[in-house]
């Protein structure tokens, strides 16, 4: 119920985005009007908080939106009948200023869960109460994959144990604690769809709200007695004749156990095993240093001279945020990085958005699918190789610059970017306009506080290579040395070496980490062969660089572990392992795409996205309406199960 009076909701309004505004006026009115009118979006933006249209436009939706709410409010908050699927269609069309084609309005609608339906939860047959309880699982970490599991799984009713090595929820959301961490995806959609949250403080959150929501999540789902903290997977072996995984995990106090299990979810993350450089004398440096995903707050930079060896997103925001407290920062940076402007980057949420959320019929859920939209299958656009098209760049014998016509439009406007910061300062523009595609790295979020940093007196850019390190500092080739108080490693994390440190035994003895190597590769990401009830989330090819979001795709991927685990329980089944065809088949499928994509591209050196032999085995090439809907539902016949499929009734 709106409680608020007239000037208060006249106040709100001021804070919300005026397209995502005037849909709820349809909601809360069941009249199309507002959408049919001369008052709409003149564009959009990926990030957009109060949408595209001139200031006028804005006053004449608001004093229009004003008597609405009014109306609604004094009326009880009574909302007539949902809008038909049709006008729902429409509307989506009207905010994104362009057809959303008919393929991704299931998805769409799934996420915003306009109907109140949690779609993406699996239905289990009230037949099966007793045979899921005897379907012990157990669950590798508690980051945002892990609790998700844990959610789905006691929904489910299937007995399970979260067995995560920190003492609290969140993953890489609790590890990375460094100054300035913060998300890149805009926390209205970078949330459960069947969990929002209607009071983030900023758009793109800090480390310590987002670590507050999942354990704010955690809480409400009651899953605390289910984790055991502080404990770590070193082993989990398959035992073909009991169909039983047998985890071995270590404690805090050292104490190791075995935990009996039919099924393993993997949900490690990608991104949490640090990753030091192989600088010589690392180990002769005299003060403290640590790796940026393991800060030591115990150590004060202020005043300090701080080396931050590596900016990558991590050294990205550490830079901006610890320059004006210390003595000086020096950074030094192998590969320029690409960013993306986004002026909203780190701007605080009104509390008329707030509000909104919480009063105005669907405002948080239309605002969920306004940054989704934009960011979801787009981006492949820009990462497409046009096999057709060459870069003047690449004529003169030079690095390419850029893949296609799209992409070399990207390069321009992220270049135009940088030089709009910099002006005249030609040897900056030298150091950080990169010589690659745009996209090919992770491209970086930037609102101008990265290049400001850059520019200030106290801050020097590096971008020679490091000779080595010594007591006193670091030393570069060229001989040129930089006594430092404190080094940073922002040097990225060892994500190729999937599931590591963990020793993954599956049938026949076959050992996980020495079938992959640095390939990984997995039947949708989830699934290998040989290693039966064994599941990954964000497992190999499923992390996201073209869009959406990672937790989107861990939703897509319980859901669909989910639908295997009902197959063995509803079906009697004891194991289940994908056919090495279908597996191998998906795997050089994959391969063939990637292979199409600008990450790929042979112009990029150093990249966290390739492994040693400069292959690309962690990152999907697939549009998210395609993994959507493969993993809605498993294909049973994909399965090779320990029994006939055919009794599973289930296909
Ligand atoms: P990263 O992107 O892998 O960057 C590592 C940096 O260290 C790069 O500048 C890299 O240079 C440099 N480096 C690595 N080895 C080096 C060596 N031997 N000598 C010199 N420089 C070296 O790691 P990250 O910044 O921690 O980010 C990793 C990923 O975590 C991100 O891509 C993102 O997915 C995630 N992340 C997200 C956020 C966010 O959402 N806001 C924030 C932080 C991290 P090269 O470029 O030359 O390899």
């Amino acid at each position: 119920m709106i409680k608020e009076d007239d000037a208060a909701i006249a106040a709100a309004l001021e804070d919300l985005s005026i397209p995502t505004m005037m849909l709820s006026l349809v909601h809360m009115t069941g009249d199309p009007k507002w959408i049919r009118g001369d008052i709409r979006p003149q564009g959009l933006f990926l990030n957009e908080v109060q949408g595209f249209m001139p200031e006028e436009m804005q006053e004449e939706a608001r004093a229009i939106a004003l008597d609405v709410i009014k109306s609604y409010r004094d009326g009880g908050c009574v909302m007539p009948p949902p809008p038909s699927r049709a006008l729902i269609a429409e509307m989506m069309n009207w905010l994104v200023c362009d057809e959303v084609p008919e393929e991704y309005i299931p998805m769409m609608l799934e996420d915003m869960e306009l109907d109140g339906r949690d779609a993406r939860a699996v239905e289990w047959s009230t037949r099966s109460v007793d045979a899921r309880d005897e379907f012990p699982v157990v669950v590798i970490g508690c980051g945002q994959s892990g609790l998700l599991a844990g959610i789905r799984l006691k929904e489910a009713g299937i007995p399970f144990t979260i067995v995560e090595k920190n003492p609290a929820v969140g993953g890489t959301w609790f590890e990375n604690t460094y100054p300035g961490c913060r998300v890149d995806v805009g926390n209205h959609f970078y949330s459960f769809s069947f969990e929002p949250n209607d009071h983030w403080s900023e758009f793109f959150s800090r480390q310590p709200e987002l670590q507050a929501y999942f354990s704010d999540v955690l809480n409400r789902h009651e899953l605390q007695p289910f984790v055991r903290w502080e404990t770590e997977v070193l082993s989990a072996r398959w035992n073909d004749s009991e169909a039983m995984w047998t985890v071995r995990t270590r404690d805090a106090e050292g104490e190791e156990r075995e935990l009996e299990a039919r099924a393993v979810i993997s949900a490690v993350g990608q991104l949490n095993r640090a990753k030091f450089p192989d600088i010589p004398g690392r180990e002769n440096f005299g003060g403290p240093s640590f790796h940026s995903s393991r800060w030591d707050h115990s150590v004060d930079y202020k005043d300090k001279r701080v080396a931050v060896i590596g900016a990558g997103a991590s050294g990205f925001q550490i830079v901006p945020t610890i320059a004006a407290d210390t003595e000086r920062v020096t950074v030094f940076q192998r590969t320029a990085q690409w960013m993306f402007p986004n002026p909203n980057y780190h701007e605080k949420v009104g509390a008329g958005v707030q509000w909104a959320i919480r009063n105005l019929p669907f405002y948080g859920r239309w605002y969920r699918f306004l940054l989704f939209w934009p960011g979801c299958d787009g981006g492949l656009l820009a990462a497409r190789i046009d096999p057709d098209y060459t870069h003047e760049a690449d004529e003169a014998g030079e690095q390419a610059t850029a893949v296609s016509p799209v992409n070399d439009a990207a390069r321009m406007m992220f270049t135009d970017w940088i030089v709009s910061q910099l002006g005249d300062d030609a040897d900056l523009i030298d150091k950080v306009v990169p010589d690659y595609p745009p996209t090919a790295k992770r491209t970086l979020q930037d609102n101008g506080s990265w290049l400001s940093a850059l520019r200030r007196d106290d801050v020097e850019l590096v971008r020679e290579p490091i000779a080595h390190v010594d007591e006193k500092g670091v030393v570069l080739e060229s001989g040129r040395r930089f006594d430092v108080d404190l080094i940073v490693y922002a040097t990225g994390f060892q994500a190729n070496k999937m599931l590591m440190p963990m020793e993954v035994v599956g049938r026949g003895g076959v050992v996980l980490s020495e079938r992959w190597g640095e390939e990984p590769a997995a039947y949708l990401g989830i699934t290998m062969p040989d290693f039966p009830n064994f599941f990954c989330m964000y497992g190999p090819g499923t992390n996201l660089a073209h869009g959406g979001s990672l937790i989107f795709h861990s939703e897509c991927q319980i859901r669909y572990i989910s639908g295997c685990l009902k197959a063995l329980i509803e079906g009697d089944g004891r194991a289940m392992e994908p056919r090495q065809s279908v597996h191998d088949e998906y795997y050089e499928r994959t391969q063939r795409e990637l292979e199409t994509l600008v990450w790929s591209s042979p112009h990029v050196k150093n990249s966290w996205y390739k492994n040693a032999h400069g292959k690309i085995h962690i990152l999907s090439p697939w549009r998210l309406v395609d993994y959507w809907n493969w993993t809605r539902k498993p294909n049973l016949a994909d399965f090779e199960f320990d029994r006939d499929e055919s009794d599973f009734g289930l296909s």
